[in-house]
């Protein structure tokens, strides 16, 4: 059927290691089959907005090179990865699907960059997001919005769906996003892969063009469990060069997605994320992943957090604030567009018809929002507010981890909307955030993984796990065996449904 990936673009990044290092293909040879496959179905998808296939390809010859004189290579050399356009890259442009920065190439790769190009992973290019990372659904793209491999009438989630549909559509095993209120776990839900928000500060926000400076933290995409927590181990860890990066070991994430084992453990589900406002067939799927979590000998308690349920204003007074801030970076001056420079202008006009021209509305929104939340007068009022009750809301995971060690929600209340439905209504376009902001706002470990598809659209719902600062581990042991559960009980992964199906010449879903 065309559409079908090919066998090397259908491997897990797990499986490709192996394969590679048995010597029965090359980097090289794997990375051409993702560059054909992105030829053939990117686009329809548009996950990327910059393909790079010299610097892929020249990666992967060193890698094969480096492998045939003997050198000791990481777990992940040679698997190919798309990289969120937010992450400074100095052989490719870096954007934030903004058009103040079309075209920039960054004097340096950011820490996340570096870290993965010295495991040998090799990066296919730069994928799309929501402008500075500002959205759920990546039409706040200045270049368009991507669609979701399942049904391209959709969304693929936001801000990082451009990563998210790359990993989806098997244009790439493995994918790098940001969450600063839920755009790696968000897209990851409604693609049907898997997504990590790692420990605020356990990767690096360096070279990463800050949104929401207290809550930006960089992650993993893939599509098993396993491949996400070699990609979290790939590129995580202290960070001299970011102030607010965590100096201790990295969680022993891959040993514990290999020990899918929650036996005696106790799960906490949140009882505010539900009810109205989420979609049936989310509900009915994550009621059943808890039953199945039940059924392999955790102690399921329903416990409450009460202050969650202010996360999302909160949310949209500390991310605006600390954005307008943030964003006063981009003057005309340094980087990107200037308009209006001739000669006569005042840096002040240049800056002001730069600023116009170059951020897109939802961008000015939010500095809006923020400049305002923190002007005198009304500092007390909002931006400090809403720092009192971001307390409150640590204090509930505090309090809820004392009774379990993961708390476990729907991802988001809806599964992936059409395009356009919420693109005009910013306050329905934020609910889709509704379950993820408190790990964001407290700075907790959580993924997202997928637990089946809701009966009314036949597309995927995702599962949050959430753990305590620096148990990373634990979300991957229990996202483990919620996807091998669930794979034998679907007799294989939940996204083959979704290979060459909505494209035009493809098969029923
Ligand atoms: N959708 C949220 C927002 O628009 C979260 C974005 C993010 O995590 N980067 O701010």
């Amino acid at each position: 059927m065309a559409g079908e990936p090919t066998d090397l673009t259908k491997m897990t990044a797990a499986e490709l290691a192996a394969v590679m290092a048995a010597g029965a293909t090359s980097a090289v040879e794997v990375t051409k089959a993702h560059l054909s496959r992105i030829a053939e179905v990117d686009g329809r998808v548009r996950a990327f907005l910059h393909v790079a296939p010299d610097v892929a390809l020249n990666a992967a010859a060193a890698v094969d090179a480096r492998r045939a004189r003997g050198e000791p290579l990481g777990p992940l050399a040679g698997v190919p990865l798309a990289l969120k356009d937010v992450l400074t890259t100095t052989d490719m442009p870096t954007t934030c699907g903004s058009k103040i920065l079309e075209g920039w190439v960054p004097p340096y790769d950011a820490t996340v960059t570096q870290r993965l190009r010295q495991a040998g992973l090799i990066l296919l290019g730069k994928t799309n997001m929501d402008e500075f990372a500002m959205g759920s659904s990546t039409e706040n793209s200045a270049y368009g919005a991507s669609h979701n491999p399942w049904d391209l009438s959709r969304v693929p989630g936001g801000s990082s769906g451009g990563s998210a549909a790359a990993v989806a559509a098997y244009e790439a095993p493995l994918a790098i996003g940001t969450d600063t209120g839920g755009s790696i776990r968000q897209p990851a839900s409604v693609c049907g892969i898997v997504g990590t928000k790692p420990t605020y500060g356990g990767s690096s926000r360096y070279g990463l063009v800050a949104f929401a400076s207290s809550l930006d933290t960089p992650g993993p995409l893939a599509r098993t469990v396993l491949d996400a927590a070699l990609l979290h181990e790939a590129m995580s860890g202290h960070d001299p060069a970011d102030s607010t990066s965590v100096n201790a070991p990295v969680p022993p994430v891959v040993a514990a997605a290999r020990q899918p084992d929650v036996n005696g453990l106790r799960v906490g589900v949140v009882a505010e994320f539900s009810g109205a406002g989420y979609q049936a067939g989310v509900l009915a799927r994550f009621g059943e992943a808890v039953e199945l979590l039940e059924s392999l000998g955790a102690k399921v308690v329903e416990v409450s957090c009460p202050h969650f349920t202010y996360a999302l204003p909160v949310y949209y007074l500390v991310a605006p604030s600390e954005c307008s801030s943030n964003l006063a970076r981009f003057d005309a001056m340094r980087y990107g567009m200037r308009v209006g420079d001739d000669g006569t202008a005042s840096a002040d006009e240049v800056m002001s018809l730069t600023r116009a021209r170059g951020f897109g509305p939802e961008v000015k929104r939010r500095i809006m929002l923020g400049t305002y939340a923190l002007s005198s007068g009304y500092y007390d009022a909002y931006y400090g507010k809403a720092q009192q009750v971001r307390t409150l809301i640590c204090q509930d995971f505090d309090a809820a981890f004392e009774q379990v060690d993961v708390l476990v929600s729907p991802t988001t209340p809806t599964t992936a909307f059409p395009l356009g439905e919420r693109a005009d209504d910013p306050i329905a376009m934020y609910l889709a955030d509704l379950c993820t902001i408190p790990a964001d706002l407290a700075g907790n470990a959580a993924i997202s993984v997928p637990c089946g598809l809701a009966p009314e659209d036949g597309l995927p719902v995702g599962l949050q796990i959430m753990a305590p600062v620096l148990a990373d581990d634990r979300v991957y042991r229990v996202g483990a065996a919620v996807q091998a559960a669930l794979e034998q009980r679907w007799h294989g992964p939940l996204l083959a449904r979704a290979t060459g199906l909505a494209w035009p010449d493809g098969g029923a879903r």
